[in-house]
């Protein structure tokens, strides 16, 4: 008896410390109770149903409102002061690689989806009722491509910084703050460093404000999970089977890209960083949300894998904002899941096509829950794809939102440790 005790009070102590098995633990009991939840659901009333459910919920809410709060001082200020103290030339090199980095993984991500969704032919299983006769397809999905990539490049530099701020356009933020940051390194010395001082104070704030939201981190998930599972519905589950599983495939073959890039170009133990990096992989999952999760981001990389802080504090917050391999990956199988379940066909020109649109829209998804979805609906109304064949899949949007989420902050990570190698 008293063995028990010490071990279960030894077991507690470890999991007061260690920030994975608290989600783990949050994980399973919220599940558990979210069942409970759903099989006594005849005995309440819809109203404290509503209510459960919204307490539930408030623990998460909080915790993502917190990290909001302080996204975009956080993301300025360790873009500039990751950036400073660069030479011009380390400067270009670490820009233009780690642009062509995230383009090349998002493309082998993209490459993957599209091989395996049309191996696999997921949407040939599932009738969507839809009469396409009048549909041609391959004129459709090129109409999307007639803005000029000119455009898209000047709408990334904002017209006035206070507004994307505002609005909270990451992507703007991203521009502007790299701008500065460079910037920064042609003023001399002395008056260089009051303003360099002032970004490293807010970069602590941020992390500070960070950490006392990460005290309720397991609560979140607790409720996250029990009303996930509270409202899941078993039915749509299980027709979309063979889609959910092309998709779960693919995000296995990103994790596994992944693995021989740490191995060979980051030169470390794989199983050794994929340890390392648990706490943010699993917050992830849990809260759907890379953005959320860039704080601690940041601090795995800086002070777990011990990355340098110039690599960390570009990398993290522009891979946060622009890589989602997952995303990609998702929204590859999606769209073409669809085109399957109304029997387009697409020839290769439009495939093409199509991957190539994806890719932008995975840069453009910004990293919060159920955007990638969001963003999906955008590019098939592009192409010309009816949209309610988002309607099919989206009973399984938020168990696939975690897994990509996860995959997305996994990317962003392994990011920092190629060009730890890269960056001298
Ligand atoms: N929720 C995802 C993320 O934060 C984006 C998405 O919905 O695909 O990484």
């Amino acid at each position: 008896m008293e063995y028990l005790k010490n071990l279960s009070g030894k077991l507690l102590d470890q999991i007061g410390k260690r920030l994975w098995a608290k989600v783990l633990l949050a994980m399973v009991l919220g599940a558990i109770a979210g069942m409970l939840f759903q099989f006594s659901r005849a005995s309440f009333t819809s109203e404290t149903y509503l209510s459960v459910m919204n307490w539930l919920a408030f623990p998460g809410k909080l915790f993502l409102k917190l990290v909001q709060m302080v996204m975009v001082a956080l993301v300025v200020s360790s873009i500039i002061t990751g950036l400073v103290g660069n030479s011009n030339n380390q400067l270009k090199s670490i820009g233009l690689k780690s642009l062509f980095y995230f383009v090349f993984t998002t493309l082998i991500s993209v490459f993957i989806g599209a091989l395996i969704t049309l191996v696999i032919k997921p949407g040939a299983y599932v009738e969507s009722g839809f009469n396409v006769s009048k549909f041609n397809d391959n004129q459709a999905v090129s109409g999307s491509f007639s803005r000029p990539f000119g455009d898209f490049i000047l709408s990334l530099i904002p017209d006035n910084p206070l507004q994307a701020f505002l609005t909270g356009e990451m992507l703007s933020i991203v521009v502007f703050s790299i701008i500065t940051g460079i910037a920064v390194n042609s003023l001399k010395q002395d008056l260089a460093d009051s303003f360099i001082k002032l970004m490293g104070a807010i970069q602590q704030i941020c992390m500070s404000i960070v950490n006392w939201a990460m005290l309720i981190v397991p609560y979140a998930v607790f409720g996250i999970m029990a009303s996930l599972t509270a409202s899941a519905d078993q039915n749509t589950m299980r027709g979309l089977g063979l889609y959910t599983l092309t998709v779960m495939i693919g995000l296995a073959l990103i994790i596994l890209f992944y693995f021989l890039i740490i191995l060979f170009v980051g030169r470390k133990n794989p199983f050794r960083f994929f340890f390392e990096i648990k706490d943010a992989v699993l917050l992830a999952f849990s809260t759907t949300s890379s953005a959320a999760v860039m704080p601690l981001s940041l601090k795995i990389a800086e002070e777990t894998l011990g990355i340098k802080q110039k690599v960390s504090r570009f990398i993290i917050p522009l891979g946060t904002t622009i890589n989602m391999d997952g995303t990609a990956l998702y929204q590859c199988v999606s769209f073409l899941f669809i085109t399957q379940i109304y029997h387009i066909e697409l020839q290769l020109p439009a495939l093409i096509l199509s991957l190539i649109t994806i890719i932008a829209a995975s840069i453009g998804t910004p990293g919060i829950p159920g955007a990638g979805v969001v963003v999906l609906a955008t590019v098939l109304q592009g192409a010309g794809i009816p949209t309610e064949g988002i309607v099919t899949i989206m009973g399984m949007e938020r168990i696939l939102g975690m897994f990509r989420s996860a995959v997305n902050v996994t990317g962003d990570l392994t990011a920092c440790v190629v060009f730890d190698k890269w960056v001298k």
